[in-house]
């Protein structure tokens, strides 16, 4: 069997972030304000300032205006919610993004609820979750959708087919799932207590893997010809960066893969970037 096609994230992902670029461009050009993303960032968690600098990055290049708020780790909870209220009344801000994760003394469920559903760009608010699960328009988890348009852009049949999502979470596993439902494909979840994984897994067409163990999934748990998406990012025993499927074995047997790093990584910025268009347009009466 010829090796799986990998699946080029950073391209794709270069390609999202191009596309939006054009539809601020086109909206900016007819006298549309530009839109607008709010970056919350609370303490000093070095992952997060790197995340959320990406972020903004991401903005930058696609004509998305982002204004950051840097609060310290003592910032109270009332205070955090303050700033959400005035984020969310502000006309100019399409997206609020609150960097997880926040200061122990802070509950993110009481924060990420406080956010105005029409604004929450990362798809987490309960409301946003039952828009999905409804099938009503609303903001999806960025790594999820990320996750479909890979599919998408490989032109993967997902009618009638059989897709195994590995990882419950509500940030990727669950999402993912509804999406891959939406589209008609027959859906299965496994977690940690799934007898026999390689067997269900073995299953699918489309195998989705959100664990977050290292090269968990090897070349016998893929069904010959399935198209492998790894949202996991591990370290080895080595300190390597890689992904929960075993790259070298499955894509032996998968038709299309997406490598760790370079995969579904890159996807979620870009869809963060496009969710924040899609308010900007909604908010504007634009679609
Ligand atoms: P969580 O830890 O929240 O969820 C992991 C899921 O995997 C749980 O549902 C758990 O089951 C399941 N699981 C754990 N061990 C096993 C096992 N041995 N067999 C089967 N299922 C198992 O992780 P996230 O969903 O947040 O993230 C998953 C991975 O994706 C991580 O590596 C994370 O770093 C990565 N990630 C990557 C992103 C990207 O942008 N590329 C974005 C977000 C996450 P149970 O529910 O039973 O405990």
């Amino acid at each position: 069997m010829a090796p799986a096609r990998i699946i080029d994230g950073k391209a794709i992902a270069a390609k999202v972030r191009g596309e939006v670029k054009a539809e601020v461009d086109r909206r900016r050009a007819k006298g549309a304000r530009a839109p607008g993303l709010a970056t919350v960032l609370v303490g000093n968690d070095p992952a997060s300032h790197t995340y959320v600098k990406n972020k903004r990055k991401a903005a930058a290049e696609t004509g998305i205006e982002s204004v950051h708020h840097e609060l310290p780790d003592a910032t109270t909870q009332a205070e955090l919610l303050a700033l959400i209220a005035t984020l969310n009344a502000d006309v100019t801000i399409d997206g609020i993004l609150v960097q997880l994760p926040l200061p122990k003394h802070i509950d993110d469920r009481v924060v990420l609820r406080a956010i105005d559903p029409d604004k929450d760009v990362d798809g987490f608010h309960p409301e946003s979750v039952a828009r999905l699960v409804l099938g009503l328009p609303g903001f999806v988890s960025c790594t999820p959708l990320g996750c479909l348009r890979l599919l998408d852009e490989e032109r993967v049949e997902l009618k009638g087919a059989r897709a195994v999502v590995v990882g419950r979470s509500n940030i990727v596993g669950k999402p993912m799932a509804q999406l891959l439902l939406q589209r008609d494909a027959t859906v299965t979840i496994a977690h940690s207590k799934t007898r026999d994984l390689p067997a269900v897994v073995r299953e699918a067409d489309v195998v989705i893997a959100a664990v977050g163990r290292a090269r968990l999934l090897k070349g016998d748990a893929i069904k010959p010809g399935a198209v492998v998406i790894d949202v996991g990012i591990n370290r080895d025993a080595e300190g390597k960066m890689c992904g929960d499927v075993d790259f070298a074995s499955a894509s032996a047997v998968a038709s299309a893969i997406t490598p760790v790093p370079g995969g579904v990584g890159p996807m979620t910025i870009a869809m963060l970037m496009q969710n924040t268009l899609t308010s900007h347009a909604r908010r504007l009466g634009l679609s």
